[in-house]
């Protein structure tokens, strides 16, 4: 039952605030939902999840029109530029933004639509050629050009960390981006907040929250497996 994998996932939650001394209230559960049906994001929902994530614009969009309206929504998935346009003003928050010319189209869409886009700045922080995402040494001048853009609010960094087998593999990383939230914090740029750290996955989220994740993207960990090969 998915009720049940929603609560194993909540308790590791705990587990892993309680190890590191940080607070459950902290750590906001994303729900990974791409290429499940309806009827899963529905028995979460009533299970009591609130946000979901989605990586494609039309299945997001999909999925918004038949969920009910209090769902947040995540759009952690690479984004272009020519579809911008139907997502904005309808997600809480914008996970994979990692081009100033992205950001400027979601500034451009925002300002139609008389609202403020609330984005995170997705940072490749171990350099892998098959991910998107800034370099780490080119994200602090990436986070003050969008600063500049009015109706787009920096909320902090994003990152989606190597696939490994041992998730303690992946703590140095988690513990760079976090690092880098902090610097760039520390500048007290216009416009920009480092509140939001996204990190962790169904293989890592426990050692991401100890180090510091204020967000965990939990796909396979809640809804199974997926099965790519049926889908369109
Ligand atoms: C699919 C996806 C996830 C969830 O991955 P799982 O390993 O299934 O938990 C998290 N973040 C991003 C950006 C994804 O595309």
């Amino acid at each position: 039952m998915l009720k049940d994998n929603l609560k194993t996932v909540e308790e590791n939650i705990n587990l892993a605030c309680a190890k590191c001394g940080r607070d459950r209230s902290e750590v906001t559960l994303i729900a990974v939902s791409k290429t499940k049906p309806l009827e899963m994001l529905e028995e979460i929902y009533e299970a009591g999840a609130r946000n979901f994530g989605e990586n494609k614009v039309q299945e997001l969009c999909d999925k918004i029109e038949l969920m009910p309206n209090d769902v947040e929504w995540h759009m952690i998935g690479h984004l272009q530029r020519n579809k911008v346009k139907y997502i904005v003003g309808r997600t809480s928050l914008i996970h994979s933004v990692d081009t100033y010319r992205l950001a400027e189209e979601i500034n451009v869409q925002a300002k139609k639509k008389n609202v403020t886009v609330p984005i995170l700045v997705e940072v490749n922080i171990a350099d892998e050629e098959t991910k998107f995402g800034t370099s780490a040494s080119d994200a602090i001048l990436l986070v003050e050009e969008i600063a500049s853009l009015e109706n787009v609010a920096v909320k902090g960094l994003m990152t989606v960390a190597p696939n490994v087998s041992n998730p303690e593999d992946n703590r140095l990383y988690f513990r760079k981006i976090k690092q880098l939230s902090v610097d760039i914090a520390e500048k007290k740029i216009d416009n920009v907040s480092m509140q939001v750290l996204s990190m962790g996955m169904t293989g890592d989220y426990m050692v991401a929250i100890e180090e510091g994740a204020t967000m965990v993207r939990v796909g396979t960990g809640i809804f199974g497996e997926r099965n790519y090969v049926h889908r369109r």
